[in-house]
């Protein structure tokens, strides 16, 4: 009996040094996550703007849906958490942004709303291709779902995203974030 409780002991702590040294490994360029989530990984979403730009949102949420981390339910414009629209407006808190999210819920709490603009006027100006605009409507996504800007040079969630599609790093951060309590980041 003693025996075996020590031959497990052994194995539990080679199996938490083989843990940690992934984790370490991952470490430099794990996506960050906020300390607020949604309370289930999905919401349901209404989508404005132009017929371009709402394929763009459409593009956007096939490639996070199809991580299966997560999902963009379409609602109503009566039942709806989640709006995707766009702007044209360059000036103010939009001066040289391609995109911009506002969430909104008690601090460190659920989120219960979430807005996102696709800043129409700046992408032109910048000469964003459709691509490079589907990856800013992909990056602030991640952060409706509650990523936070990355470092990792691939991850979609770098600051000035518009090169970067979704990473691993990004599709493992969304699971993290939803398998870690509210009031919690990483
Ligand atoms: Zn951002």
């Amino acid at each position: 009996m003693k025996r075996e409780r020590i031959r497990l002991g052994v194995l539990v702590l080679a199996t938490t040094l083989v843990l940690n040294i992934g984790v370490v490994a991952e470490a430099s360029s794990a996506t960050p996550f906020g300390a607020s989530r949604w309370r289930e990984p999905r919401v349901t979403y209404v989508v404005s703007g132009s017929r371009y730009y709402r394929n763009i949102y459409a593009t956007a949420i096939r490639a996070w849906n199809s991580t299966g981390q997560f999902r963009f339910i379409q609602g109503s414009n009566a039942h709806h958490q989640v709006t995707l629209t766009t702007s044209n407006s360059t000036t103010g808190q939009y001066h040289m942004l391609a995109g911009i999210t506002f969430t909104y819920g008690p601090q460190k709490g659920y989120y219960n709303q979430a807005k996102v603009l696709l800043l129409t006027r700046n992408l032109a100006t910048y000469h964003y291709t459709t691509s490079n605009q589907i990856h800013v409507a992909e990056h602030e996504l991640g952060h409706v779902m509650g990523l936070q800007h990355s470092t990792a040079r691939n991850s979609v969630m770098l600051a000035d995203n518009r090169y970067n599609g979704i990473s691993r790093n990004d599709i493992t951060a969304v699971k993290k974030r939803y398998h870690t309590p509210v009031g919690r980041h990483s």
